[in-house]
């Protein structure tokens, strides 16, 4: 379902990301960690293009995007929306009802009609349990409420794999449990998904693949439980015995 190939990045001349490869096969997920500056959210942002690329090839679906070469804004929008992405802070349009931040990038994108963008999203936020909460303003709920409704507003354009930025480090043991657990359902629903998280349970429970990433590159990959049991990387153990 994606895959990155040799991706290079730097910014300012000091290279981020160094010759990347990673596959992530459909209906699977993956957890992405590593030390803080490793290169996992620039990682993410050049998966969606977010972030250009130096040098490599993204492909997501059907869609593919060689960032050596030429290619049209309608590609990189056509990749783009094979993804959704949830971020740390959520990220919500904070001048807009619930209901209206998860209807209109429905309508600006998908071109959906109004009454269809709402029915959705009224399907949506009634499966992250917030059903009761379209009318509120985004600061007027707590912070899981909040990713949830960020989980909504992705799920709501029909992303083909999902993409997660720390989705829990700005909340409460607690509240960050109840996004995890919806992530789990839709883990279970088979959605493909890259989740960069401190999580380790997460990962070890729900993930099919861990990507350990330490200086611009991947260092270990493969079963979570293998590599949490017997990490063959003098840094990924260092990493694990600092989270675990
Ligand atoms: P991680 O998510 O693993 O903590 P990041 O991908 O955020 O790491 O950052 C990797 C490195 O790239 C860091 O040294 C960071 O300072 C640098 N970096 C990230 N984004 C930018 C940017 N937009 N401009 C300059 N440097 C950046
Ligand atoms: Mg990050």
């Amino acid at each position: 379902m994606v895959r990155v190939r040799d991706l290079s990045k730097a910014f300012g001349g000091n290279p981020v990301l160094e010759g990347v490869d990673l596959t992530v096969l459909e209906g699977t997920v993956t957890a992405l960690i590593g030390p803080s500056g490793a290169g996992k959210s620039t990682l993410l942002r050049c998966m969606n293009l977010l972030e250009r690329p130096d040098a490599g090839e993204i492909e997501i679906g059907s869609h593919r995007i060689d960032a050596r070469s030429r290619f049209s804004k309608r590609q990189l929008y056509a990749l783009r929306r094979e993804t959704g992405m949830v971020f740390q802070h959520f990220n919500l349009f904070p001048h807009m009802s619930v209901m209206r931040n998860v209807v209109l990038p429905q309508q600006r994108i998908l071109g959906r009609s109004k009454a269809e963008a709402e029915h959705r999203a009224q399907e949506l936020l009634a499966r992250m349990g917030l059903a009761d909460k379209g009318g509120q303003y985004p600061n007027k709920c707590s912070g899981g409420q909040q990713q949830r409704i960020a989980i909504a507003r992705a799920l709501a354009l029909e992303p083909r794999v999902m993409l997660f930025d720390e989705p829990t480090s700005a909340l409460d043991p607690e509240v960050g449990a109840e996004v995890l657990e919806v992530m789990k359902e839709l883990a279970a629903e088979g959605m493909t998904m890259i989740v960069v998280t401190h999580e380790m349970g997460f990962a070890r429970n729900v993930c099919e693949d861990l990507v350990v990433m330490a200086d611009g590159g991947i260092i270990e990959q493969g079963d979570p439980q293998r590599i949490m049991g017997d990490p063959s990387h003098p840094r990924t153990r260092s990493f694990l015995h600092a989270v675990l």
